[in-house]
């Protein structure tokens, strides 16, 4: 009997209407013969509400209250709608984090999922139970409830079809799959019917919020096969999987943007050695992730240095650089959070050249400016100003001419 994992995110689940046509769906799968394990968000806008509810009494949060609180928006839809798919007669059992033994360590708000023990769920399937499972939660070995950061729905459900070995993972949403961009962008963004592993990774990683990227990262590193399709259609949507020869020959496949980013120019610091590391390494010790990093060395021999952090760290990051910048001399410390970073990504880059080149002309043909450049083997990322975020992101899609399918190549 075929196992699946299916995941409904939050538009899916947002209202009882709603709730019981994702019933419906799994009760489809159900009499098609199938296993289900079906995991849940919590309802559209549910768990913001939750987080602007936690600061009007504290701020910042207490990060453990946070999670025990943040937990209970996937417990409302879980028990839900197992609740209704018993009132039609489908044997269903409802399962927060800990209670489907969905061990995490204890880094609340973004905790990693370490190990599942997919005991109490094998067994309520082998009952013929439709098991429904809190996302976005686990629990410590401590006892403590914590929550694997926004999206992480997605990331319980990926775990979850790898533990169980299921046979498929489907990750159902708000559009019809992955496109070549944000289709809320771009109208003329195209329905992928299938995208590499390693293209969804840095399409999620530069913002694409279709899939949370630590799940593609399971995905890909436990070769589950995952579709991304909508709730409120019958497309077959997206198949995430293994790179192919007719993907290593479009150069790029999609365009990603990110609004979260905010730089930070530290100038005129001394130029030698040790100093960039000053720097950094406080910043580190506060796991704030550092992204795109520039240097320039002028000849009096001094240095300025730019780099991007996420918009919400930008506090915390100015004053360890504000400290350390009194501390080695440096001249001023800036900051901008009116930025954005537009991407392009394409497992086909590495062997097309020319490719960054033509980004930056398109860029440029529309009178943007870039302020940093980032590339790795399949992305190249430019970090511009805010407010011509859409445009660049149009003006990309159309010099790819990702609107139109690749063209069909014959095979030998
Ligand atoms: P869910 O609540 O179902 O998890 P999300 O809001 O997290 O849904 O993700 C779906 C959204 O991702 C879409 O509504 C779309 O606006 C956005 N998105 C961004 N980039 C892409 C892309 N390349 N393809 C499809 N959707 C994208
Ligand atoms: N409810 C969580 C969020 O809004 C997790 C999820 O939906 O995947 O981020
Ligand atoms: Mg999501």
């Amino acid at each position: 009997m075929p196992l699946i994992v299916q995941k409904y995110g939050g538009t899916s689940v947002a209202n009882p209407d709603r709730i019981a046509n994702v019933a419906n769906r799994v009760m489809k799968g159900v009499m098609d013969g199938n296993k289900m394990v079906v995991v849940l968000s919590a309802m559209s806008g549910e768990t913001d509400r939750l987080i602007r509810l936690a600061r009007e009494l504290s701020e910042p949060p207490d990060p453990r209250e946070l999670d025990v609180l943040l937990a209970t928006g996937e417990q409302v839809t879980v028990s839900l709608f197992s609740m209704f798919l018993r009132s039609q007669g489908v044997d269903a059992t409802s399962l927060l984090g800990h209670q489907a033994c969905i061990y995490t360590d204890r880094a609340y708000g973004r905790a990693r999922i370490i190990g599942i023990d997919t005991g109490r769920i094998k067994e309520l399937l082998k009952k013929g139970r439709v098991v429904t499972v809190a996302g976005f939660q686990g629990v410590d070995e401590g006892g403590n409830i914590t929550t694997l950061g926004r999206g992480g729905s997605d990331t319980t459900a990926v775990a979850i079809a790898a533990a169980l070995k299921a046979d498929l993972c489907e990750i159902y949403t708000d559009v019809d799959g992955v496109y070549t961009t944000d289709p809320r962008v771009c109208e003329k963004a195209r329905l992928l019917d299938r995208i590499a592993y390693d293209e969804m990774l840095e399409m999620a990683s530069l913002g694409a919020k279709v899939l949370e990227i630590r799940s593609v990262g399971f995905a890909k590193q436990y070769r589950v096969p995952l579709q991304v399709r909508s709730t409120f259609s019958n497309h077959p949507g997206t198949l995430v999987c293994m790179e192919d020869e007719e993907m290593e020959a479009i150069p790029v496949s999609g365009v990603a943007f990110s609004r979260n980013e905010a730089r930070v120019s530290i100038t005129r610091m001394p130029d030698r050695p040790g100093i960039a590391v000053r720097f950094f390494q406080p910043v580190a010790a506060a796991n704030i992730v550092v992204d795109l990093i520039i240097q320039n060395t002028s000849v009096d021999g001094l240095a300025d240095i730019t780099f991007t952090v996420p918009k919400a760290d930008l506090p915390k990051t100015l004053e360890i650089v504000r400290g350390v910048a009194q501390e080695v001399g440096a001249g001023e410390v800036l900051s901008d959070e009116s930025i954005a970073k537009v991407s392009i990504v394409g497992v086909g880059m590495r062997n097309n050249a020319g490719v960054a080149s033509r980004m930056f002309k398109a860029l440029a043909g529309a009178g943007i400016n870039i302020m940093m450049i980032s590339t790795s083997e399949i992305k190249i990322s430019c970090v511009i100003e805010d407010k011509f975020t859409e445009l660049a992101v149009r003006v990309l899609h159309d010099a790819f001419n990702l609107e139109n399918p690749p063209p069909k190549r014959a095979k030998f």
